[in-house]
């Protein structure tokens, strides 16, 4: 599915969005997106909302995350870390691994609103209105949320600077992997390579869990965030989740 197609059948469901004027790397559409859902069987906790957003999809879409930003006219949501708002009003969606995991098994844009959008905007409203905190669990800010998202998902602790070529090296077929310098940077290729990291990439094989193509996206937006905060110190402990202040983690029943 290209971010055309996905674009297409996405504003045939969501009738008040619509493509606007786009410079070239991404596709911007906006307009009223409405959300109705419920936490569980507790009808106190439904949400029927309509809000104004406005989502960037990067051309390479489904292959980079979707921004979404809660436009400032008709504002539901504070602009707050609190909100997982930040302050370029973008939606802070939660934890990269699960944005991209919901990506590759299903790119289907009305799919993603469905599993990452919607449950962040009707958390943000029980918060506001009912003091019901972010029900899925929240991950910690910055660079701790990336490292506890990784954690999360591997069962180890990946240092941050490492993480881009481990899951480049992952993103690859086992025998050109192999032929390429292990990323503990010990000098050897990773075939010959005794250290943790060999182990770790090893026992990632094994399971065989994702596609090469997710742990190829995954390197490349942690690629992004690790060199630009080579490139620019005083931008280190800002997530690039959206661009971005915070990075929670979300999973809730969506009606
Ligand atoms: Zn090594």
């Amino acid at each position: 599915m290209t971010a055309m197609d996905a674009i297409d059948e996405f504003l045939e469901a969501y009738i008040g969005m619509s493509l606007k004027p786009s410079p070239s790397d991404r596709y911007i559409i906006s307009g009223k997106f409405p959300v109705y859902a419920q936490y569980g069987d507790d009808s106190s906790t439904l949400v029927d909302k309509e809000f104004h957003l406005e989502i960037n999809i990067p051309v390479d879409y489904p292959n980079a995350l979707p921004i979404v930003y809660e436009l400032k006219q008709n504002a539901l949501i504070p602009t707050s870390p609190e909100y997982h708002k930040n302050s370029d009003l973008s939606l802070c969606l939660g934890s990269p691994l699960a944005l991209f995991t919901q990506l590759s098994r299903n790119p289907s844009l009305i799919s993603f609103a469905k599993a990452c959008i919607v449950p962040h905007l009707a958390s943000a409203i029980l918060k506001k209105e009912k003091g019901i905190p972010f029900k899925q669990g929240e991950l910690k800010h910055y660079d701790e949320g990336l490292e506890e998202d990784l954690a999360q998902r591997f069962g180890v602790k990946l240092p941050l600077k490492y993480v881009p070529l481990i899951l480049s090296r992952l993103g690859e077929k086992k025998g050109k992997a192999n032929k390429k310098p292990c990323p503990c940077g010990s000098g050897r290729n990773l075939g010959s390579c005794s250290c943790s990291i060999h182990r770790f990439i090893s026992s990632e094989r094994r399971k065989a869990g994702d596609s090469r193509r997710f742990y190829r996206n995954v390197a490349r937006y942690y690629d992004f965030y690790v060199n630009r905060q080579k490139e620019n110190p005083e931008v280190k402990n800002k997530s690039i989740a959206t661009n971005s202040d915070c990075v929670i983690s979300l999973e809730t029943n969506s009606v």
